[in-house]
């Protein structure tokens, strides 16, 4: 949409932000806390069942997107949590397929090309590979349903039978799915650090980063959620925090806000207190200023 970004608008800071009233609701919403990215679910995330969307909503988002300076590229939607791509039971599997593919409709019908989801669970039926099969053919089957859009695979806690904890999970998954160009990963900082991998420090970023990048590949990187974490390094359980308030701290989110890899992509705020969302993304903001004046950029 914008043809040359100003410094300050390499970042793409948001929140997750309501969609309550509509999907054209959101992008005010993400404008009033000074974001210039946002995540929104595009249908009830506890449902399966929604009705489709409707021509005057569709074209309402679509200006005010345009309106307020939001890209493609600066949007995040989220699947709803019912949706298991992984699902070991044929029934739940292809309910979960079909709402899927809804929810990658409802994205092209938005204009927005990115698709957040968690990749599934095994339940303890099946084992860890036939549930990464089923994920990747899962993804496979949506692309034939749906142009354009790409499935961006958000790590987890590992919590319970979730996949997708590990990097290796991720690149399996990645590994499996024959259009690579629409596959993609969403790293959340608190999934990331509660799965085992430490980002406490600039140094442990690095080796995480590094990580990533040697197993998955940091060209898959197409999104952050930048959450502080409640539960314990290496805990497996999912419990965000406001940023500086849980067992991460902020040099984790310094890192992230000043490393250029980090450019480009929706960094999105899951944090648990959303009248922080302005002083959090304004000190994200800041990282990001200084590290470019100390560049002397
Ligand atoms: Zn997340
Ligand atoms: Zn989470």
């Amino acid at each position: 949409m914008t043809s040359k970004l100003s410094s300050d608008e390499q970042k793409f800071i948001g929140a997750h932000v309501s969609a309550a009233g509509g999907v054209d609701q959101a992008p005010m919403r993400a404008r009033e806390i000074g974001a210039n990215a946002f995540a929104l679910f595009t249908k009830n995330q506890r449902q399966w069942a929604a009705k489709p969307l409707e021509e005057k909503t569709i074209s309402a988002f679509k200006a005010n997107c345009k309106m307020l300076g939001f890209g493609a590229d600066q949007i995040l939607p989220h699947d709803s949590y019912l949706i298991n791509l992984g699902a070991p039971e044929e029934e739940k599997l292809e309910k979960s397929r079909a709402a899927f593919i809804d929810e990658m409709e409802r994205c092209n019908q938005l204009g927005l090309k990115l698709l957040n989801f968690h990749p599934g669970s095994h339940l303890k039926k099946i084992s860890e590979n036939e549930c990464l099969a089923k994920i990747a053919e899962s993804i496979n089957l949506a692309h034939q349903a749906v142009p354009d859009v790409i499935a961006v695979i958000e790590n987890t806690s590992g919590q319970g039978s979730n996949l997708g904890w590990r990097f290796e999970h991720l690149a399996e998954i990645i590994e499996q799915v024959e259009d690579k160009s629409r596959v993609a990963v969403c790293l959340d900082t608190c999934h990331t650090f509660t799965a085992g991998y430490d980002l406490r420090t600039k140094e442990a970023c690095e080796h995480t980063f590094s990580e990533f990048d040697r197993i998955v590949g940091m060209h898959y990187l197409r999104a952050m959620h930048i959450n502080d974490s409640k539960a314990e390094f290496a805990s497996r359980v999912d419990r965000h925090h406001s940023l500086g308030k849980g067992e991460i701290g902020w040099d984790c989110f310094e890192y992230i806000a000043s490393d250029p890899r980090f450019d480009g992509i929706p960094l999105i705020l899951e944090t648990i207190d959303p009248s922080l969302w302005i002083s959090e993304i304004q000190q994200l903001r800041k990282f990001h200023k200084d590290y470019k004046d100390n560049m002397g950029a």
